[in-house]
């Protein structure tokens, strides 16, 4: 639910839109029964329905749950544009590994046609997305996803990280789980602390790109000999963290 529907100390709390449409016609819940409500932001509890109404749902709070699902790292994922339906993937699958939130951006070998007109629309789709990997992986905070940024914005973003790192397959100096563990050993890992993963689009980033990066603050790491797709690269720099940060 949106924060303020659900904040701390209300005791009682009304369901509407699609929310209500999931429990009274998918789930066709009954008055007396228990759901979990979380605002996505800083609570959970679980809740007793205690008027089922054709569009709302009203229900009662019965137990507050701990919010212990969070990782205390946040990690931002900054994706360059990908074709087809991989961004999906991306902010599916990132959610349910624990992102904080997702950045789609355009560099310079973005393929994929950029479409201003439809972008609000595509939006609301991929933070639709992580709310219901979100609820399906039982996480307490649905993860932001930002509306395209362009390469300049990504670049300054690096600046707001307590660590910020470029995903480059031509890296051969670093590897991100040394990057990891020096972070660590900095302090930059600890709780509360933001960290930035930029990974490139199909066809990589250029060298222009990683110069630029690295002037920006950021540090440009490898993910292994491998080269992995773009929708994979994400996904396996967000559990290498979380591996090491034993999240
Ligand atoms: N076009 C490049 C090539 O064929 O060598 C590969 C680009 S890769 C498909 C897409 C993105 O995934 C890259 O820009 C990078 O951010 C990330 N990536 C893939 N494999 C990687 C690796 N082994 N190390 C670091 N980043 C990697």
């Amino acid at each position: 639910l949106p924060p303020g529907q659900f904040p701390a100390g209300a005791n009682q709390v009304t369901i509407e839109g699609d929310d209500a449409h999931h429990l009274i016609r998918v789930m066709r819940s009954e008055v007396g029964d228990k759901v979990i409500c979380s605002n996505g932001v800083d609570r959970e509890a679980v809740v007793r329905i205690t008027v089922l109404d054709k569009h709302e749902v009203t229900a009662e709070v019965v137990e507050e749950l701990a919010l212990t699902a969070e990782p205390s790292v946040q990690v931002w994922v900054a994706q360059s544009l990908p074709k087809g339906d991989k961004m999906e993937t991306v902010i599916q699958k990132g959610t349910e590994i624990g992102a904080a939130r997702f950045l789609p951006f355009l560099s310079e070998r973005t393929v994929v046609q950029y479409d201003a007109k439809k972008e609000a629309k595509r939006t609301d789709r991929w933070q639709k997305i992580a709310k219901e990997a979100a609820e399906q992986a039982h996480r307490n905070r649905v993860p932001q996803v930002d509306s395209v940024l362009s390469w300049k914005q990504l670049l300054s973003l690096a600046q707001e990280a307590d660590a910020a790192w470029i995903c480059y397959e031509k890296e051969d100096g670093q590897q991100l789980k040394p990057a990891i563990q020096a972070a660590a050993a900095e302090g930059k890992l600890a709780p509360g602390s933001r960290v930035l993963l930029a990974v490139g689009p199909e066809g990589g980033f250029t060298e222009q790109e990683i110069k630029q990066a690295e002037e920006a603050g950021f540090r440009s790491v490898s993910l292994g000999a491998r080269i992995l797709r773009t929708e994979t690269a994400a996904l396996v720099g967000l559990t290498c963290l979380f591996y090491e940060t034993g999240e």
